[in-house]
């Protein structure tokens, strides 16, 4: 196995498309499992750790830049305020040690179905921006993953940047797992209010084979309110409301029985968290959330 160490981006990107079967490295928290394992064999190694770029942020007027390697414990520390579902969802990976090496990059590189920082990216809106030597493009978050563990890589492409929106509103991150910290999710739940577009945005994780988002107990939830005049009022969501809600949350799903639980239990949990963290986001927009700008 060939070790390619790029110093710059440049490199790196003329590296890939030298060895489209390269295999980057980031943190390496998936990348060496696979390896040590045995399940992976690659002839080449593609090490991004000396790419300053990558691991850098920006938080600009409407979305946060976020290098492909900043590690989940920065996102936690530093971006809590423009992205609380990410920094919430951030928060369940694993352990400290591997929340310092493993970042939203390798999540989308790896793109597996329980990956925590899907769920998040997928209610917050967010845009991968991929490179390779031919040039760049941006792939909405919902179009990024395309099967169990697939992604719209082209072999050439790297990921440079995740360009997520800044939170308006309230968000949560709810994960069902054996135990609290070190565990793949069981199922999990994203969800993000967006006062300014008047709309809420869901992601599931581990219960389909791709992360998804609940789009028609979206649709159902924006009518509501809307209806409703929520957003104006922030009077309480009514029962029937959040009930509706998680069902067509539960009905979105698409699982399986595996180790980690059956399709039946999943479906029953994702609706659950589905109201739950309605409920969550729903009190804090009540709260200081209805202060933000464009909520009137
Ligand atoms: C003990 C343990 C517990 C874990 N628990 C969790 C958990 O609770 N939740 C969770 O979501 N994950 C968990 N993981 C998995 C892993 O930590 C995450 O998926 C993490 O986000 C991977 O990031 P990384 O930088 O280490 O990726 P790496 O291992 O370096 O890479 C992962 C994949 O992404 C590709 N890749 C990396 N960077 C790029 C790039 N810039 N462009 C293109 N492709 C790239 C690699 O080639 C590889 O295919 C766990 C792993 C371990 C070992």
């Amino acid at each position: 196995m060939d070790f390619l160490r790029p110093a710059s981006w440049e490199e790196a990107l003329a590296a890939k498309a030298e060895h489209p079967t390269a295999v980057p490295i980031a943190g390496g928290t998936d990348v060496m499992v696979e390896i040590n394992f045995d399940h992976r064999r690659p002839e080449y190694l593609l090490d991004l750790n000396r790419i300053e770029l990558l691991r850098e942020w920006e938080v600009g007027e409407e979305n946060v830049r976020l290098g492909a390697s900043v590690p989940y414990t920065e996102i936690m520390e530093h971006l809590r305020a423009e992205l609380p579902g990410l920094a919430l969802a951030s928060h369940t990976v694993a352990s400290p040690q591997i929340r310092n090496r493993g970042g939203v990059g390798g999540n989308l590189g790896t793109a597996s179905p329980a990956g925590d920082a899907h769920p998040a990216l997928l209610a917050a809106g967010a845009e991968v921006e991929v490179e390779s030597v031919r040039g760049s493009r941006f792939i909405p978050i919902d179009a990024f993953y395309t099967g169990v563990k697939r992604n719209a890589l082209q072999p050439d492409e790297l990921i440079k940047t995740v360009h997520i929106k800044k939170a308006d509103g309230p968000q949560q991150y709810s994960k069902v797992g054996t135990r609290n910290a070190m565990v793949i999710a069981v199922c999990a739940f994203g969800l993000a209010l967006h006062p300014e577009t008047r709309t809420v945005r869901t992601g599931i994780g581990s219960a389909a084979p791709t992360p998804v988002r609940a789009k028609e107990a979206e649709e159902f939830l924006n009518a509501a309110l809307e209806e409703g005049g929520f957003w104006e009022s922030g009077k309480i969501i009514t029962p029937s409301i959040a009930k509706q809600f998680a069902e067509l949350a539960s009905g979105a799903c698409n699982p399986i029985d595996d180790v980690r639980g059956t399709a039946k239990y999943r479906r029953h949990a994702v609706g659950i968290m589905a109201r739950r963290t309605l409920g969550w986001t729903w009190e804090q927009y009540r709260g200081t959330g209805r202060t933000l700008e464009g909520a009137a």
